[in-house]
């Protein structure tokens, strides 16, 4: 490649459905590509609840950039975490391992960076209820399900096994209703035969919805700080940053993985098209291809245009439709195979954890201790 010192510079911030895709959508340009993303995968969000519910490990619903991007000669994967934008400058700032600072420089820039778990104006609630966004998070909440289950067991009084077979779930969207669906499942099926003190199908599951938490905060439709763009997705006197998938805000467009791949399709397309040349001018359009939600083994939600399945009909639809989307083809075989243990054979076999990851369970949602109580419990200290 040696004519790439002259080549146009794209910086693509975040490689999930939107960076990956507009990366994809400049395979062979005659731009040099650099994508920074603060984690080394591509999660598939979608399925983070079966990571949490120990059906998939964290290796079956993320796929590595570096791998998924290694024949894209033209993109370079930048392990980073970006801190700023310098738009009159064009210059992205980073921190990269081992907090050395970075620069890189660009003609056009794609924000992808999707956007975090929003408590509503409640932080503090991240301490007891985890967000579902990373890979993080996911392991966080299947240790505490698992965990919830084990205190339970060794706890002597019913009312406090009661407690810890409460679940609560906030927000009733289809990860709620497929998270909550599955603890249910869980508790049912897989762990029904696996203790001897508590029954775990006696847990309960809550699952609420605050319809009116957006309007809480005082904001309209940018509760989750998504960035307005234009109909080219661009922001602002810079035709050159275009924002895309979920941290973009346009038309009321719903954050779901379709807008963000459609999204960096269009934005990586629209630079090739300005490359040769020519002058953009189509809109961005957005095609919903429907929606799916996973209720229980088995049974399954899907809309797809004017066509509509529920039940098991919906499950085998959900099911192809995962399997499609699942980004790399090893992901895919060992999603399949995992799948049919659980569906088949009750079995999730990725739940391990220690009596010190469940101690932290607990502590979680111990009250902390006073400075009486902590001076008492230090003198029985033997
Ligand atoms: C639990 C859950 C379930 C979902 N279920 C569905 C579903 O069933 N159907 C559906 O269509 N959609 C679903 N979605 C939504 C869908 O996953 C998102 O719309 C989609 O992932 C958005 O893609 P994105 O590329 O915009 O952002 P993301 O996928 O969030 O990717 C953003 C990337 O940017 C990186 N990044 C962020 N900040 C920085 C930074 N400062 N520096 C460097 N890198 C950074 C992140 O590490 C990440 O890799 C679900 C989402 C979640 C969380």
């Amino acid at each position: 490649m040696s004519d790439q010192g002259n080549r146009r510079r794209v910086v693509i911030i975040g490689g999930g459905f939107a960076g990956l895709f507009a990366a994809r959508a400049l395979k062979r340009a005659p731009v040099q590509v650099t994508l920074i993303d603060k984690a080394e995968h591509h999660l598939f969000q979608p399925l983070l609840y079966q990571c949490a519910t120990g059906i998939l490990s964290e290796g079956k619903i993320a796929a590595s950039l570096r791998a998924l991007l290694r024949k894209h000669r033209n993109v370079e994967f930048v392990l980073a975490e970006v801190t700023g934008i310098d738009a009159e400058r064009r210059r992205v700032m980073a921190t990269r391992p081992g907090r050395k600072t970075a620069e890189f420089g660009y003609d056009y820039l794609i924000v992808a960076a999707g956007v975090e778990q929003s408590y509503f104006g409640h932080d503090e609630f991240a301490r007891y209820a985890p967000g579902m966004k990373t890979i993080e998070d996911a392991l966080v909440i299947r240790r505490r399900v698992f965990g919830a289950f084990e205190i339970a067991e060794s706890a002597a009084d019913p009312a406090e096994r009661r407690r810890w077979l409460t679940f609560a779930l906030v927000g009733a969207g289809p990860t709620g209703v497929e998270l909550a669906g599955q603890i249910r499942e869980l508790a049912t099926k897989t762990l029904r035969e696996e203790y001897r003190h508590i029954k775990p199908e006696d847990a309960r599951v809550l699952l609420f919805d605050g319809g009116a938490a957006p309007q809480a905060t005082g904001a309209k439709q940018d509760r989750a700080g998504r960035i307005e763009v234009g109909p080219d997705l661009s922001v602002p006197a810079h035709p050159e940053i275009m924002v895309t998938g979920d941290v973009m805000s346009l038309n009321k467009l719903p954050g779901v993985a379709e807008v963000a791949m459609q999204t960096g399709l269009y934005a990586g397309r629209r630079i090739r098209h300005e490359l040769r040349g020519e002058v953009y001018k189509k809109p961005f359009r957005y095609y919903d291809l429907g929606s799916a939600a996973y209720l229980s083994r088995g049974r399954a939600v899907v809309s797809v245009g004017k066509l509509q399945f529920a039940g098991f009909p919906g499950w085998v639809v959900w099911l192809f439709i995962h399997i499609g989307f699942l980004t790399g083809y090893r992901n895919r075989f060992g999603a399949v195979l995992s799948w049919w243990f659980a569906f088949t054979r009750d079995l999730r076999r990725e739940r391990t954890y220690t009596t010190r990851q469940v101690g932290i369970v607990g502590d979680v949602y111990e009250e902390p201790p006073t400075q009486a109580s902590a001076a008492a419990g230090s003198e029985q200290a033997p």
